[in-house]
């Protein structure tokens, strides 16, 4: 049986995966960056850890037979399918400072916000956000600098996660549109459960 849920531009949903189910994000529009965390739905101290996972693939930029490892350098999630090949992993998410400081912008709707209203009923505080995967996002780091660019998913990209253990996950729409990131506007997501 498939659960398909609609996540709105700019906005964010959790879901629980049991260990062996699938988590599809489906970039419907394409070109609209989703934010990943996920949390070990047995002990919400362990979580996905982009630093962890970057020492154990090797590389900045996670793909198809991946295992995402946790804080505590266990595998957790594994990427079996990539329709769009370039995803982030060094990008904090955004939050209501970015937009105040850096866009001089008030009352933006933020990728940290969207998590604490998606993980309201686990009470997770901001502090107890762990670092995301920006998946479907296409940055570049030529000589170090920090490059946003705009990207790469097309109409009905789809990237799967295959559950190693039982998970909390959210996926946020991010809400970013004074950048590039997601083509200065944002789209719909959608996720399914396998
Ligand atoms: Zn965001």
């Amino acid at each position: 049986m498939t659960t398909r849920i609609h996540v709105p531009a700019g906005t964010a949903r959790a879901v629980t995966l049991r260990e062996g189910q699938t988590l599809r994000i489906i970039n419907v529009e394409g070109h609209q960056v989703a934010d990943f965390i996920a949390y070990n739905a047995d002990d919400m101290r362990e979580a996905l850890s982009t630093m962890h996972t970057a020492v154990s693939i090797g590389r900045l930029f996670p793909t198809t037979g991946d295992r995402l490892r946790s804080n505590r350098r266990r595998p957790i999630v594994e990427i079996v399918r990539d329709d769009t090949g370039r995803h982030d992993m060094i990008i904090a998410m955004c939050d209501p400072w970015r937009y105040e400081y850096d866009f001089n912008v008030k009352g933006h709707r933020s990728c940290s916000d969207n998590y604490l209203e998606a993980l309201a009923d686990w009470k997770i505080e901001r502090h107890q956000l762990p670092h995301p995967i920006n998946f479907f996002q296409n940055m570049s780091y030529p000589d170090g600098r920090v490059q946003f660019g705009e990207s790469l998913a097309q109409p009905g990209d789809t990237l799967e996660l295959r559950a190693l253990i039982n998970l909390v996950a959210a996926v946020s729409a991010c809400p970013m549109d004074l950048n590039p990131i997601s083509g200065f506007r944002i789209h719909d997501l959608a996720l399914e459960v396998v």
